[in-house]
């Protein structure tokens, strides 16, 4: 008989695990806590989809090629009921600058380096709908999952065979083969396995980053700003990051980050007037929101608590339980900034497929999933905890009065401005083997440390600004002191914390 899995949440996540195990022939069964998608059409399900169960269910998201390559492999047909939806495309080509767009030469490979965004109301409606025509697949609505069900051998390990739920009718016990925990960031059943005595490792540390996302409509006849011949729709002011998300049906969404320490910006920065004027100062987001282009159709969506965090379910070769696989944010929580919390979610679903199908004892399961996930996710978490940390002291040291960075950090930024960031924007192919990092489908600095690639890059930085020139981006948007002042953000930010008192 097929085995039968149950798995916690229909997020991202959950769905993955029903993509990846459904074609095996298991029966799968997904709980989820929040009610389904409305009736009707992409903005039906933006305007009234109620998640309690994903707070950041309206901030911009997108799909990196490692996550769409695992569809188009195994899921063409989802790929392409997605496009029918409108969800957007941004080819590599999108990516380059003006200069290298005119004498770009398309190669084969180009074609995975994607970007999918949408509104994720959007993204998720359609994965669910598909999902839901798995044969052996079925997703229960308004299931709250409250514990995991357990069995204890004599030598003390714990075997996870079921859940406690509660539904509309009353409290359910289902039983199954397998649990697959994606009850995302907030799920916390490793916290009753270790109260249970259970090995769990986990740490966690703040990404250092707020963000606000506000979602915009292009007004009837009008077409999105056309990308050349406009400053990029992305930037970092260091204080300040932002970038516009195409998405679905004439929307775009606009997200702005703020580092944590940035109290002043994040507090106003949730006023939509504030957020309006903030746009309008940033070349490159000012042609997207003039009200003769575009209607906002939202208000601004502020997200905090961010965190990185890695658990680990196998300590010193000991699984936590067997028959228990967590995936997605309850697994890996990753800083949003880089777009990987999705494709981390589809890539340990697809690892899970393939353990769960190269053998049938629990422990070599445990063991082998726990090992997969670390070969291939660790290297991507830790370069990015590296970067973010090295983030915070930037943001920290720009707010501290008469900070005087050390000749190492000032090496290290032109190395990052001057060397690699006008490499890429000069060299074609050095900016497709960048993405390649960029997108997960290998280390994200192997292409750094090709020695060609390293000669390459040094050999722009000793020409020096004045030869490289033409590689500069245009300025993004003013400096700190001058948007503060512009904004009147001290004093507004004192008027917006009365008002909410
Ligand atoms: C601001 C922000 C922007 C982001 N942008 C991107 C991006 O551009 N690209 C990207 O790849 N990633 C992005 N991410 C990360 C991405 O959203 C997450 O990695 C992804 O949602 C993880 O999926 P998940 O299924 O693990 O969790 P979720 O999507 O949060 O889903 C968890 C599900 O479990 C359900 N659930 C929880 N508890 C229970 C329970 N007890 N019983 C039943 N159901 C339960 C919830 O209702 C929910 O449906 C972003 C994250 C944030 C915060």
């Amino acid at each position: 008989m097929s085995e039968s899995v149950l798995v916690v949440g229909a997020g991202i996540a959950g769905l993955c695990t029903a993509l990846a195990l459904g074609p095996t022939g298991r029966q799968v069964t997904l709980v989820e806590r929040d009610a389904p998608p409305p009736e009707g059409d992409a903005d039906a399900a933006f305007r009234d989809w109620k998640r309690t169960g994903v707070g950041h269910l309206r901030q911009s998201h997108a799909f990196l090629a490692r996550l769409s390559l695992l569809l188009k492999a195994d899921h063409p047909a989802l790929l392409k009921e997605l496009a029918a939806f409108g969800v957007r495309e941004l080819p590599f080509e999108a990516m380059l600058t003006e200069a290298q767009q005119k004498d770009y030469r398309p190669q084969p490979a180009d074609a995975d380096l994607t970007i999918i965004t949408s509104r994720r109301t959007t993204l998720e409606l359609v994965m669910r709908r598909y999902v839901e025509t798995l044969p052996n697949v079925t997703i229960r609505s308004a299931v709250f999952a409250r514990g995991l069900l357990t069995e204890t051998a004599a030598d003390g390990t714990i075997s996870v065979v079921g859940l406690a739920g509660d539904t509309p009718e009353g409290p359910v016990e289902l039983r199954a083969d397998l649990v697959v925990d994606a009850a995302g960031k907030g799920g916390d059943f490793t916290g009753q396995l270790a109260e249970m005595g259970a090995p769990i490792n986990e740490s966690s540390e703040t990404a250092g980053i707020l963000y606000f996302t506000r979602h915009y409509r292009l007004k009837p006849g009008m077409s999105e700003p056309p990308r050349i011949g406009n400053p990029p729709p992305n930037g970092d002011l260091g204080f300040l990051k932002f970038g516009v998300f195409p998405a679905d049906n004439g929307c775009f969404s606009i997200t702005m980050c703020a580092p944590e320490i940035e109290y002043e910006i994040r507090k106003a920065i949730m006023n939509p007037d504030i957020f309006q004027a903030m746009t309008g100062m940033l070349p490159g987001l000012r042609p997207w929101t003039d009200p003769a282009l575009s209607e906002p159709t939202s208000k601004v969506f502020g997200m905090g608590d961010l965190h990185s965090r890695w658990r680990d379910l196998v300590v010193g070769g000991r699984p936590a339980a067997l028959g228990y696989f967590a995936i997605g944010d309850n697994l890996i929580r990753t800083n949003p900034l880089y777009g990987r919390g999705c494709s981390f979610a589809a890539v340990a679903a697809y690892q899970l497929r393939d353990v769960l199908d190269g053998q049938a004892d629990p422990l070599a399961r445990a063991l082998a999933y726990h090992q997969a996930v670390h070969a291939e996710l660790r290297p991507f978490f830790d370069v990015m905890q590296r970067d973010d940390r090295a983030a915070i002291r930037r943001a920290r040291a720009a707010l501290t009065p008469d900070y005087r960075p050390s000749v190492k950090a000032r090496l290290l930024k032109s190395f990052a401005e001057d060397a690699i960031a006008i490499a890429v924007r000069f060299d074609t192919d050095l900016l497709r083997q960048g993405m390649r990092g960029f997108h997960m489908l290998e280390h994200p600095e192997a292409w750094l440390k090709r020695p060609a690639n390293l000669a390459r890059i040094l050999k722009y930085w000793a020409r020096g600004k004045r030869r490289n020139a033409a590689a500069y981006p245009p300025k993004a948007g003013p400096e700190r002191e001058e948007m503060m002042r512009t904004l009147g953000l001290d004093h507004q930010a004192d008027i917006i914390l009365a008002q909410a008192a």
